[in-house]
């Protein structure tokens, strides 16, 4: 135990038990989530916007949940005990969503399955608070803290992530999204069963694959019985809770909004407070919060993918592709293949550039990735310009808005994390990766807000308005997204320097 580990270039057999524990979440995740709207309107009879908002206060609570799943698994649980609660919440979250599709009548919605799509939402938030911030953080912890592996490691893992979300997102769009309202029900089920065999599967490897180089167990719990039992006893209570807030905001939009506004004051009054910081140490912190701004308004645009731009697919856009009609939600898959396939040729650019000592600084990157996001817009734009309602547009525009965003994501989102870990003092590592999620919880919170604006052709209500612009048709919509993606990308660039 006490030999030095010999140099190696392979990976220890814990990451690829991690990779395939996550990537059969995020197959449950990214599936559920890429018919979740056209469930809302096509089979529960909501209208745009409120499935749109509704789709935002979810998906900002699953960011929101990570802070509560790792402070536990930090002080009571332990990463591994929280993965597995977290898995098993959210496959019964999954399977309680199956049961609100199966229930409803052809003509109108049933209430139970209002009540049932609530408590399964719930079930999925809490659970994915547990799940995902620390099988993030274990990969990490399979390495020493100075090996150079690390950074490959997490490359790896972000593939995981990505082929869950292209296979869960292809095999629910198929089975669930055929026209048939009640086939969204086999969505469900297929997730609910991936994230059954994800939690089995890190059941059954984790004492044999998950330990350090030098042989000790990783996430185990830290010693404390009382503290386990006391969290579980807890849970009903969090999720009553978890499901109050999705109930109220719905019901009353704009309640989550306040509460990530309080959660980042609180966190900013926490650090900024401890005296024992070093000048670098404050700079750092203030370099996490202002990336933390800018990375809002890249997801609160990329983030229209199972909202807007699925409205659009299913509506206005041809997606006949050999005689066959192509699902509306299929076309998300794009992201985790682009993903998959251009993260190589990203990491051979870098590095040829970082040859000639002419690699970007991550402030420069992450503008790069903004910039890429109002491309993306941007040729979208030209796709609807003059589309009349009725009209149907090329699915190409949408496939190269979808290229453009994945490679923007490859720009943006492992540097922003790969960042805040380098720049965060050790003390306050998990409070400023808590500042990361905060901001895509409400980037998440924006995109359902932005795509309640989506110009409805049907609609006879007046053309929605976004701070006095009016927003007559998809132009309009879609423009949106390139100037605010454009002015973020312009003025992030501008002070990387400073950065
Ligand atoms: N696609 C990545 C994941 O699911 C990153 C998403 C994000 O940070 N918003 O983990």
């Amino acid at each position: 135990r006490e030999q030095p580990i010999p140099a190696s270039t392979s990976h220890p057999k814990g990451l690829y038990l991690l990779f395939a524990t996550e990537m059969w979440e995020r197959f449950s995740y990214y599936g559920m989530r890429a018919v979740l709207v056209l469930f809302l309107t096509k089979a529960m009879l909501m209208d745009k916007a409120f499935a749109s908002k509704f789709y935002g206060g979810y998906t900002s609570l699953i960011y929101l949940t990570p802070l509560i799943g790792g402070f536990i698994a930090d002080r009571y649980w332990g990463n591994r005990r929280s993965i597995l609660t977290g898995g098993a919440l959210m496959a019964l979250g999954q399977f309680t969503l199956f049961a609100a599709a199966s229930n409803y009548g052809a003509e109108a919605t049933h209430p139970l399955s209002h009540q049932l799509l609530y408590l399964g939402l719930g079930l999925m938030i809490l659970g994915n608070g547990f799940f995902k911030p620390n099988i993030s953080s274990m990969v990490g912890s399979l390495y020493s803290a100075t090996d150079k592996r690390k950074d490959a490691a997490y490359t790896i893992f972000y593939m995981g992530i990505n082929l869950g979300s292209f296979f869960g997102n292809t095999v629910t769009s198929l089975v669930g999204d055929t026209g048939r309202s009640e086939d969204f029900r086999w969505a469900f089920l297929a997730c609910g069963i991936a994230m059954v065999l994800g939690t089995v599967f890190f059941q059954w490897g984790k004492t044999r694959y998950l330990h350090t180089p030098t042989g000790e167990q990783v996430g185990e719990t830290p010693v404390n019985s009382g503290g386990i039992k006391g969290v579980f006893a807890l849970l009903p209570v969090l999720l009553a809770v978890m499901i109050g807030i999705l109930w109220l905001d719905s019901a009353k939009f704009a309640t989550i909004a306040p509460l990530l506004g309080i959660a980042v004051v609180v966190i900013a009054f926490m650090i900024f407070s401890d005296k024992s910081l070093s000048g670098a140490d404050i700079q750092g912190i203030l370099v996490i919060f202002i990336v933390s701004f800018f990375v809002v308004f890249f997801w609160a645009a990329f983030e229209q993918a199972p909202a807007s731009l699925t409205f659009f697919a299913d509506e206005q856009m041809d997606r006949h592709l050999f005689g066959y009609e192509l699902p509306a939600s299929l076309f998300q898959n794009l992201n985790g293949f682009f993903v998959v396939a251009g993260a190589p040729v990203m990491a051979l650019i870098w590095t040829a550039l970082g040859r000639r000592g002419a690699e970007p600084p991550s402030p420069v990157k992450m503008a790069m990735g903004l910039a890429l996001l109002a491309l993306g817009y941007l040729v979208m734009c030209f796709g609807v310009h003059d589309v009349q309602p009725g009209m149907k547009v090329s699915m190409f525009f949408l496939v190269a808005l979808y290229f453009f965003h994945s490679i923007g994501e490859l720009c943006l989102s492992p540097i922003g994390l790969s960042l805040v870990n380098k720049l965060a003092p050790v003390k306050f590592s998990s409070l400023l990766m808590a500042v990361w999620f905060l901001a895509n919880a409400a980037a998440n919170y924006l995109a359902g807000y932005m795509s309640s604006l989506y110009p409805d052709p049907k609609s006879t209500k007046p053309a929605p308005v976004l701070l006095g612009y009016h927003i007559e048709n998809l132009y309009d919509f879609f423009l949106v997204f390139v100037v605010s993606a454009a002015v973020a990308a312009v003025i992030l660039f501008a002070i990387s320097g400073k950065l």
